[in-house]
């Protein structure tokens, strides 16, 4: 029985782990690499592991740095299940449509300019169409619903709080007689969140995979994160908020503070815009999986969301309208690491001015605008234009989906036993403060997954 590290090795995205058991061969997620042109450029590179000898798929939650792969796994040759929670079956399907979409555009681009150079022409990695036939493979599981998903490996999905659907996946193997009880956490919430519940207590495990992405933080108690949203919005009055924002739980946990804020907050002096048609979708997914959390985001009875000044910008003509308005706009947009989407445009048109407050409610990863924009960045391009950052930048930490150091350690803390742990889905500097971290307090030593790294699991 053993685990190689396919992705999110020393670093946030590209989730992929490959278990072995046996003859069974089970691939645990297939994310997509993201972040600066080289790094996406390995997506397209094969996995080790041949698509056809997989026996099945198992996917913690929707977020394509965890998803991403699966249209092209499948165009690649795999034609088997894909299992995970019915949510996320939900939101995939709206997901890896669009991530098929953003390929093709990516590609039409690089094209036009391929052509006058006279290079040859690049493929996407997959189509919109791919990303939307996947979804025939996947089954949907209930929480605490344990299933055979191979030969030897079954699995049971728990509610990891971090998005809608999400699951901290448990994985049993069994080879020769002994049995394995491996734990991936996932993603795993930020106790507290807006909409989300608490991640799920686990107390059983052989060995412990978990995220690590904010290893090195603590966020900042709710609080305090209310306290600087309502200074946004009232230091805001002379110009426009900009909020990237994922599509999912993001913009939920958003249009939740709004709602329950709405007069301390002075939001009936703004104009609220949901720009993105995936968001709009996401948010209707929320209201059909409403049992999976206690935060009233709709009116009661139906799906439309509680809050009275807000537009949903479905085409592009209703997005580019909102760029005549100067200020008392809340503009949410995707992608919420700026690295494509309508938020670019209203970027482009607020951030140089002084007015303008953008306030990032995620984790920006290396190499994306995002990023850049919080390190302090004065000037930036987008679509080829060099733009001078005049707009105020906030970062509101303790809206993150997920949890941070103390959260992190109180999770795994709970493991009876305190089993190996291997630290994955984080950069070194934010896994090396918390395996410190973890060694002081629990006295064990947790490995770093690298890259391709095979891994024996123990046996009982
Ligand atoms: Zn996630
Ligand atoms: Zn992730």
């Amino acid at each position: 029985m053993d685990i190689t590290f396919l992705g999110a090795a020393e670093r946030v995205t590209g989730s992929c782990y490959w278990l072995r058991a046996g003859e069974s061969n089970v691939l645990l997620e297939c994310g997509m690499i993201q972040g600066g042109r080289k790094d996406e450029a390995k997506n397209a590179e094969p996995l080790p592991v041949r698509p056809g000898e997989i026996d099945a798929v198992v996917l913690s939650h929707a977020h394509i740095d965890h998803s991403g792969r699966l249209p092209l796994l499948r165009k690649q040759g795999y034609q088997g299940p894909i299992y995970t929670h019915l949510a996320t079956r939900a939101l995939c399907s709206i997901m890896l449509s669009d991530s098929g979409y953003l390929q093709e555009k990516d590609a039409e681009w690089a094209n036009r300019k391929r052509q006058r150079r006279g290079k040859p022409l690049v493929e996407p990695l997959y189509t919109q169409a791919d990303g939307e036939a996947v979804i025939e493979q996947f089954r949907g599981l209930a929480y605490g619903e344990r299933r055979e998903i191979a030969p030897g490996i079954s699995v049971r999905l728990r509610n990891a709080g971090h998005i809608l659907g999400s699951a901290i996946v448990e994985v049993w193997l069994v080879e020769d007689g002994r049995e394995c009880k491996l734990v991936f956490s996932g993603d795993l919430g930020f106790a507290g969140a807006p909409v989300m519940p608490d991640p799920e207590i686990i107390e059983d495990a052989d060995v412990v995979l978990m995220e690590s992405t904010y290893g090195d933080r603590l966020h900042r108690p709710p609080d305090e994160t209310l306290k600087e949203l309502a200074d946004v919005f009232e230091a805001a009055r002379g110009g426009n908020v900009i909020i990237p924002a994922f599509a999912v739980s993001r913009t939920q946990d958003l249009l939740c503070l709004l709602s329950e804020h709405y007069e301390a907050w002075g939001i009936d002096r703004y104009r609220i815009f949901l720009d993105s048609p995936m968001a709009i979708e996401a948010t209707s997914t929320y209201a059909q999986f409403r049992h999976l959390y206690e935060a009233e985001l709709f009116r009661p009875g139906s799906s439309i969301p509680r809050l009275p000044n807000l537009h949903m910008s479905r085409t592009s003509d209703e997005s580019m309208a909102i760029n005549t308005i100067d200020s008392g706009a809340i503009i949410i947009a995707a992608s919420g690491m700026c690295t494509g989407g309508r938020v670019l445009h209203h970027l482009k048109h607020n951030l140089w001015k002084t007015g303008s407050h953008i306030v990032f409610v995620g984790f920006q990863a290396a190499g994306t605008l995002g990023r850049r924009l919080v390190d302090g960045a004065e000037h930036v391009r987008i679509f080829g234009e060099d733009i001078r950052v005049g707009a105020t930048i906030h970062t509101v930490g303790g809206l993150s989906a997920h949890a941070d150091q103390d959260g992190l350690m109180e999770w795994y803390g709970h493991f009876k036993g305190h089993p190996p742990l291997w630290l994955v889905h984080g950069e070194p500097d934010a896994q090396a403060a918390l395996a410190k971290a973890i060694n002081t307090k629990f006295g064990i030593d947790p490995g770093i997954a690298r890259l391709n790294e095979c891994v024996s699991l123990p046996g009982r």
